[in-house]
């Protein structure tokens, strides 16, 4: 079959619709839980953190939400992204299996980020809101609201984890071109990050304490509400444009995918891809295997446990039931700084353990020497997170060799490595070491996760 190595899509045929996966799931998701009373959290409980609209759809039973036309607009800077045919990485691994990758490197911040970054910021203004905090690992997240914040004129805030801050200047010079303040994090600008500044002046931060000092700065000021890049139900129902692209896009050639593939940190690029896909499966329209592929160092669906936890190191967020390696567990400072997350969307947890996808966890190496692999042929520089959906593509393909199978393989590349190239840098010198995270550090993390009766 000769497919087109591009396969593009028609602005006109954009979708115009998000996808809410709840009312086609076998059981309904754990509600989040209010973190005093551990009684099922209610919109109210919300109210200081985010505006009506984005609560509604994090509670949403509704099959589909319309795209406001403002926000397809924006979208239309850089969609639809386009779904690539990877001839030449196939010709490399002389595999017989077809390898596509929808490719979220053409935003503007240069991930899928921007997807939801633009709903969250256009929801917010709708509501009057003025400011938006937000934190930031790598600065992907921070990058795409402080570009979705200059679209509609809002200011933005962000914290970012030290180690970050210090090692990746050029993603906060991106931050602040496109208008927003960056704060290295823990930070003196809040009473949690004095604490911890105070116990190591050289604090190398972590998500979780950013998330906590950018919620509790957000809750302190009513002109001012938080923003989340990944984890919650919206964030997902955001992202899912790109699944519904991508089933345009193969029906467009006349594929159907025997395997899925994509990297999970908290959960938003793989759900945006899989959800569309999960529900033309559960309706018995497509048999692909979905599987998330999680990194080996913050294995949070592979070795994690499913129970209720904290989103933030603080303990300020609701409780929301999800894999996790506990609220207090830092992870080893891998490349992929957007992998770095002890838990998952509880979305993601719930249909992982309904059974309804895979999971698997890769180290570094593997993962890098498979991104240059893919650089080498297809041209694209991948982020170090995609790197690990990038790995887990080509186990398939190379099983596809041996069995001479000549499965379909779909995967998400969420976005290019032009500002991560310091740890191509390490690895192109034989300095990349995998990361082994043993037992006893996760339950040593797993006891500070509260008990909930
Ligand atoms: C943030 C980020 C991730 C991890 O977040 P998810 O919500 O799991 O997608 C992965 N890849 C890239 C490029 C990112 O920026």
């Amino acid at each position: 079959m000769n497919t087109p190595t591009k396969i593009l899509l028609d602005e006109r045929d954009m979708p115009t619709r998000w996808y809410n996966i709840v009312p086609d799931l076998p059981a309904p998701p754990p509600p989040p839980l209010h973190p005093a009373t551990h009684q099922p959290a209610v919109a109210d409980d919300f109210a200081a953190l985010f505006p009506r609209a984005l609560i509604e759809q994090e509670m949403s039973t509704a099959r589909f939400i319309d795209i406001p036309g403002a926000v397809l607009d924006v979208y239309r800077l850089w969609r639809p992204s386009p779904l690539f045919r990877a001839h030449r990485l196939e010709k490399l691994l002389d595999t017989p299996a077809r390898i596509y990758y929808k490719y979220e490197g053409v935003s503007p911040a240069g991930s899928h980020k921007p997807n939801t970054a633009v709903p969250q910021v256009w929801y917010n203004a709708q509501e009057g809101v003025r400011r938006l905090t937000t934190e930031t690992g790598a600065g992907q997240w921070g990058s795409s609201l402080a570009f979705a914040c200059a679209q509609f004129g809002l200011e933005c805030e962000i914290w970012q984890v030290a180690a970050s801050y210090r090692a990746k200047p050029y993603r906060r010079t991106m931050m602040e071109l496109w208008g927003g303040k960056v704060y290295s994090s823990p930070s003196d600008r809040t009473a949690f990050g004095c604490e911890l500044l105070a116990g190591n002046p050289d604090h190398p931060g972590s998500l979780g304490i950013a998330i906590s000092e950018a919620v509790m700065e957000a809750a302190a000021d009513p002109q001012a509400r938080y923003t989340l890049g990944s984890v919650l139900n919206h964030v997902l129902l955001h992202q899912t444009i790109i699944g519904e692209e991508a089933l345009l896009q193969l029906a467009k050639v006349g594929e159907t995918p025997d395997v899925l593939v994509a990297c999970t940190g908290g959960g938003s690029n793989f759900g945006g891809l899989a959800f569309p896909f999960l529900r033309e499966k559960l309706a018995g329209r497509i048999h692909t295997v979905i599987r998330a592929v999680e990194p080996a160092a913050c294995p949070s669906l592979t070795k994690g446990e499913y129970r209720y936890d904290f989103g933030d190191t603080a303990g300020v967020t609701p409780l929301m039931k999800m894999h996790t390696l506990g609220h207090r567990f830092i992870p080893e400072p891998i490349h992929a700084g957007g992998l770095r997350y002890h838990g998952m969307a509880p979305l993601v947890s719930h249909v992982y353990a309904l059974g309804l996808v895979e999971a698997l966890a890769i180290g570094q190496s593997e993962c890098f020497a498979r991104a240059v692999q893919f650089a080498r042929s297809e041209g694209i520089v991948p982020a170090p997170e995609p790197t690990h959906a990038i790995a887990a593509a080509v186990r398939e393909a190379l099983a596809c060799r041996e069995s001479g199978e000549s499965k379909v393989i779909l995967t998400a590349l969420c976005g290019h490595g032009h500002l991560d190239l310091a740890a191509y840098e390490k690895y192109l010198r034989g300095e990349m070491v995998d990361l082994d995270l043993p037992a006893a550090t996760i339950a040593e993390a797993m006891r500070a996760v509260p008990v909930i009766e």
